[in-house]
């Protein structure tokens, strides 16, 4: 058949991942931990399972596990939502982006994305019949510029769609960033898709600045989350968004013929993770930082040059030094000689992105980032 999706291949995340794997390589490439999750956790999606809460769970998701996440909304950002019409359980965090783009976009809507940008939000718009303008930032601070980002903006701009804390580029947005955008689009009918996946992995001692926390922008946003970050738990696969009554129910329309529901033992036993434990993900931002501290100390006698790291599970490092290869023959060479799977990050942008830089995921055991480090200061 004629493809939709013309140009697209399988995402890098497998790709490397499968490279990986073939050279045994240490992945350090596709982001997810090597280590397992809570116990307790564990334990109560057992226990849950036992009891026989093996059925369809409602479509919006289970009520206990959208309490849970209005009181964590409310003891974060200081708004809370309302569990029954602002909370939908998804799965993962990919389907709660895919059915608010597929809700939102029209066939000729501008939306606007920031490169790099995560791999996911692009085919969707595509498939839309949305037209994505992508804002190229720049490192090593990737900041937005907002008068160019208003220069993008015309009468069929529907939808902006950002990422912060952000993969890759490891940067976070501050509350005048969310200012500056509110100033641009207070005035047009623009949605906000914001995608916050990595919300409890943020080293900024102000904590994350969500879209949540300004009451203007909530009022047009989507924020997106996921457990699988927060928890150690990626193959569970269970996400969720928080927007207005009005938005969600658009959303909802999507979800319930994207997947109608969630794994329902599985949202169970979350919400008894939120309740019975939040030091957990409270105690995150700690727990990341002394991988990160470890790490970049590690690499510190390499001939790689890190850059800052203010948030999620990823390290951006300049290999300038090292090789004139392209980054994405620099991440095949680096697998397959070298032995340590990593991403090139010109794969998240549209225009040609000449810098040397790729990224490392540390969500990974002390031993894992120490063999890596070990291989890669040897070059
Ligand atoms: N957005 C970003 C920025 C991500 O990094 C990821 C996953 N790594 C996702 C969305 C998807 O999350 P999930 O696995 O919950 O679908
Ligand atoms: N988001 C993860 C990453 O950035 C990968 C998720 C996936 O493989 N789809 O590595």
């Amino acid at each position: 058949p004629e493809s939709k999706l013309p140009t697209l291949g399988t995402t890098i995340f497998t790709r490397m991942s499968a490279l990986a794997a073939q050279h045994q390589a240490i992945n350090l490439s596709q982001g997810f931990p090597d280590f397992d999750g809570p116990d307790y956790l564990q334990q109560r999606l057992a226990w849950h399972v036992s009891q026989g809460a093996n059925q369809y769970a409602p479509m919006t998701g289970v009520p206990a596990l959208r309490t849970a996440i209005a009181d964590k909304t409310a003891e974060l950002y200081g708004y809370r939502p309302d569990a029954e019409s602002e909370v939908t359980v998804t799965a993962g965090a990919t389907e709660a982006l895919y059915a608010a783009i597929t809700a939102l976009v029209r066939p000729g809507d501008e939306v606007i994305c920031f490169d790099p940008s995560y791999d996911s939000y692009a085919p969707a718009v595509t498939l839309a019949g949305g037209v994505l303008k992508r804002l190229a930032l720049q490192p090593p601070a990737f900041r937005v510029d907002w008068h160019a980002f208003s220069e993008q903006l015309s009468p069929r701009t529907r939808l902006v769609i950002l990422n912060t804390p952000h993969n890759p580029s490891a940067t976070v947005w501050q509350p005048d960033d969310f200012a500056a955008l509110w100033q641009a689009i207070a005035p047009h009918e623009i949605y906000v898709l914001s995608d916050e996946v990595y919300e409890h992995i943020c080293f900024d001692p102000q904590g994350h600045a969500s879209v949540l926390a300004h009451s203007g922008l909530r009022a047009r946003a989507i924020a997106v989350s996921s457990f699988g970050k927060t928890f150690h738990m990626t193959g569970w696969k269970v996400g969720y968004c928080v927007a207005p009554p009005a938005l969600s129910a658009e959303v909802r329309k999507v979800h319930q013929y994207l997947t109608f529901s969630v794994n329902t033992p599985a949202q169970l036993a979350l919400a008894d993770m939120l309740r019975a434990a939040p030091e957990h993900y409270r105690q995150l931002p700690d727990f990341y930082r002394a991988r990160r501290d470890r790490f970049v100390q590690a690499l510190a006698s390499s001939r790689f040059e890190v850059l800052p790291c203010e948030g999620t599970y990823f390290l951006l490092v300049d290999y300038s030094a090292i090789s004139d290869l392209d980054d994405v023959s620099f991440c095949q060479w680096l697998t397959t000689e070298v032995g340590v799977a990593a991403i090139p990050l010109s794969v998240f942008c549209a225009a040609p992105f000449p810098h040397k830089l790729v990224r490392l995921c540390f969500a990974k055991q002390e031993a894992t980032l120490d063999a890596a480090a070990e291989r890669l200061c040897q070059l």
